[in-house]
């Protein structure tokens, strides 16, 4: 599974940080960050997401308001949103 995430879109409302601790505050930009991950274009970050954190992942990308984190299963398939 692996996570991607926008954080051009991200409007800081911390809500993923509450479920994943991969999400960390950045508090003087008003952005989560992505712990791990690898910037693939300019603010998209991506990483896998490890086994045992594949439901933390989950409700990080379901919570979210603006659908700043997506979520694709091995295949690719994108899953959330
Ligand atoms: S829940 Fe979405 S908008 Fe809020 S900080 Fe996380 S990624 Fe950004």
């Amino acid at each position: 599974m692996q996570v991607e995430f926008d954080r051009d879109t991200c409007i800081g409302m911390f809500q993923c940080v509450a479920e994943w601790e991969a999400f960390e505050r950045d508090e003087d930009a008003g952005k989560a960050d992505l712990a791990g991950s690898e910037e693939v274009e300019e603010d998209l970050f991506v990483r896998d997401v490890p086994e045992d954190a594949e439901l933390d992942a989950k409700f990080a990308a379901r919570t979210c308001p603006v659908d700043a984190i997506v979520i694709y299963d091995d295949d690719g398939e994108q899953l959330i949103p």
